[in-house]
C-alpha cells in the first residue's frame, strides 16, 4: 500500500503523502487572467465549489497558496463524520430553536454522504472503513453523560445511537484502561483524506477548472465592475470570488477576514503495522474511528493496513521546540491510552491548522458589504463533509440557484471580529488550561 512518494517539493510528513505514488504540483500562475469566479484554496471547500461552477458551464480559476493536498484536506485524520460547530446541541436548540437544529443535523449527515456518493461516483478507492463512529467515556462517570446524551439525540433528533458499557467495550475489541464505556453514532466512515481530495482535484481539471499552484493571493481589490487577486507574477480578475482558505487563510485577504478567525493546531501520529498479537495484547480490534469524551479530545482509528492512527490537538506555536514538545505529549499520550503499545514505534508524525471562530459555527454566506465575495470557512476540525457540501452549497449562492435561507440558520451568520485579535493564542492558551482541568 505504501508507495515512495515522487513529490518533488516541500512535503508536509504525512502518512498520506507516503500512500499516494504522486501529489501533483499544478503549474503556477504567471500573468494575468479573467474568470467569472475566482476561488481562493484548493481543499474540499474551494474545490467542491470549482467543481460545481465549472459544471454549471463558468469558467473557473482556483488559486492555491502551494499546492491540491497543502492544507487540512490533505493532512486530516480522515474521519468522514458529523460536525462542524464547536456549539453542542443543545446550544444549537437554545441558540436557533429545535427546527434549525435539525436542519443543520440534517446538513451534516447529507455532507457525508456527499462524500461517499462522489467516491463511488468517481470509482475512488479511498480505503474507506468503519460505520458510524464511536466515542469513549475516559472516566467511569462520563458514561452516565454518554447515556442521557443517546436518549436526548433521540428524542430531538430521532437519532438512535448505541450506549456500550466496559463489558461490551471489552468484547468487540475497544480495550484500554480509559475506555469506560461508549456511544456509537450511526454515521459516517472513515477513508484517506488525501486520496479523496486529490480525486476531487482531477475531477475539477477535468471539468474544465483551471488549479494554479504556488500561487498565494496577497490583495484583494476592487477593479471596476470586478474583483482583483493579486499573487506574486500576475493577477486575476473575476467578478465573483470564494474565499476557502480555512484555516490557512491571510488574515487581511480580503481585509474583511482580519481578526474574525482563529486557527488551531491539530496533530497526528501514525505507527507501523501491528501484529495480530500486538492488537490483542491490548484489546483493540474494532476498525470503527473513536474519539473520547475529553474536551480536548483525542481521536484514533485502526487503518486498514494494521497501522494506528492518534490524533489530539496541537501546540499554539509552529516553533520547532514547539512541535517537538507536542509530538512528545501525543506520544506520552498515546502511551498511556494504549500501554500495550508503547513500544511501538511512530512512523510518520505531521500537524495542521483547523479553522475556529468566534461564533463557534461555520460561515457559508455572502462577505458583508463585499459584493460579489463568498466565503466558505470555520468547519471547527471538522470539515471533510462539512465542506465538501458547503463548497457545494456556497457554488449555488454564486450562482443564484440557492438562497440564503435554504441553508441551516448556524450557516448564515458571518464571522464576528474577536475582542482585542491580537490576543488570539493567548485566549487559546488559556482555554486550553481550563478544557484540561476539566478533562481530569
Ligand atoms: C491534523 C488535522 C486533523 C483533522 N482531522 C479531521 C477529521 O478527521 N475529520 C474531519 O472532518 N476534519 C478533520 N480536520 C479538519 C479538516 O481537515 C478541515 O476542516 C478541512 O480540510 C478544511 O477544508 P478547506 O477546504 O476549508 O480548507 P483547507 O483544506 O485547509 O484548504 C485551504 C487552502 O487554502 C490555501 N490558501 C489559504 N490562503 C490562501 C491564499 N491567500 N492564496 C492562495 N491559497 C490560499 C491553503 O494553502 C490551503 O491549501 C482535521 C484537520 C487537521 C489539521
Amino acid at each position: 500500500m505504501l508507495q515512495q512518494s515522487r513529490t518533488p517539493r516541500e512535503t508536509i510528513g504525512s502518512y498520506w503523502e507516503a500512500s499516494v505514488d504522486h501529489v501533483r504540483q499544478d503549474r503556477q500562475l504567471i500573468g494575468n487572467a479573467h474568470f467569472d469566479v475566482a476561488v481562493i484554496g484548493a481543499g474540499y471547500a474551494g474545490l467542491s465549489a470549482a467543481l460545481k461552477l465549472a459544471k454549471s458551464g463558468l469558467s473557473i480559476g482556483v488559486l492555491e497558496a502551494e499546492h491540491v493536498g497543502f492544507g487540512a484536506s490533505g493532512r486530516n485524520g480522515g474521519f468522514c463524520c458529523l460536525g462542524g460547530t464547536k456549539l453542542d446541541a443543545r446550544q444549537l436548540i437554545r441558540r436557533f430553536g429545535l427546527d434549525e437544529a435539525r436542519k443543520f443535523a440534517a446538513y451534516q449527515v447529507a455532507g457525508i454522504n456527499l462524500v461517499a456518493q462522489r467516491l463511488e461516483n468517481w470509482g475512488v478507492d479511498a480505503d474507506c472503513h468503519s460505520k458510524g463512529e464511536i466515542c469513549l467515556a475516559h472516566r467511569p462517570k462520563d458514561l452516565a453523560s454518554l447515556k442521557e446524551e443517546a436518549a436526548f439525540l433521540k428524542d430531538n433528533f430521532g437519532i438512535r445511537t448505541r450506549v456500550l458499557g466496559k463489558s461490551e467495550l471489552d468484547s468487540e475489541g475497544y480495550g484500554g484502561p480509559e475506555f469506560h464505556g461508549g456511544l456509537h453514532m450511526p454515521y459516517g466512515f472513515a477513508l484517506n483524506p488525501l486520496k479523496y481530495l486529490l480525486a476531487l482535484g482531477d475531477q475539477v481539471r477535468q471539468a474544465g477548472g483551471r488549479i494554479f499552484g504556488k500561487s498565494p493571493v496577497t490583495g484583494v481589490n476592487q477593479d471596476g465592475e470586478c474583483w482583483r487577486l493579486e499573487t506574486e507574477h500576475g493577477y486575476v480578475r473575476a467578478k465573483k470570488i470564494v474565499l476557502a482558505g480555512n484555516g490557512y487563510a491571510r488574515e487581511t485577504v480580503p481585509k474583511w477576514l482580519h481578526g474574525r478567525t482563529l486557527p488551531v493546531m491539530s496533530s497526528i501520529q501514525v505507527t507501523r503495522p501491528l501484529s495480530e498479537g500486538e492488537l490483542s495484547d491490548q484489546g483493540w480490534t474494532a476498525d470503527t474511528m473513536a474519539a473520547d469524551t475529553r474536551k480536548l479530545l483525542h481521536y484514533f482509528r485502526l487503518l486498514p493496513d494494521r497501522r494506528f492512527l492518534f490524533g489530539t490537538r496541537g501546540g499554539i506555536f509552529e516553533k520547532a521546540p514547539a512541535l517537538t514538545a507536542m509530538q512528545k505529549r501525543a506520544r506520552n499520550d498515546f502511551e498511556t491510552m494504549f500501554p500495550a503499545w508503547a513500544h511501538v514505534e511512530t512512523e510518520f508524525a505531521w500537524h495542521g491548522n483547523v479553522c475556529l471562530a468566534r461564533n463557534l459555527t461555520p460561515f457559508v454566506g455572502e462577505v458583508p458589504r463585499m459584493d460579489g465575495i463568498y466565503a466558505a470557512m470555520g468547519w471547527h476540525g471538522s470539515g471533510i463533509a462539512m465542506a465538501s457540501l458547503s463548497g457545494e452549497k456556497i457554488a449555488g449562492l454564486v450562482t443564484g440557484s440557492l438562497r440564503r435561507d435554504d441553508l441551516p440558520s448556524p450557516l448564515q451568520i458571518p464571522f464576528r471580529k474577536f475582542p482585542l485579535p491580537a490576543f488570539r493564542k493567548l485566549y487559546l492558551q488559556g482555554a486550553y488550561w481550563i478544557y484540561g482541568w476539566l478533562d481530569r
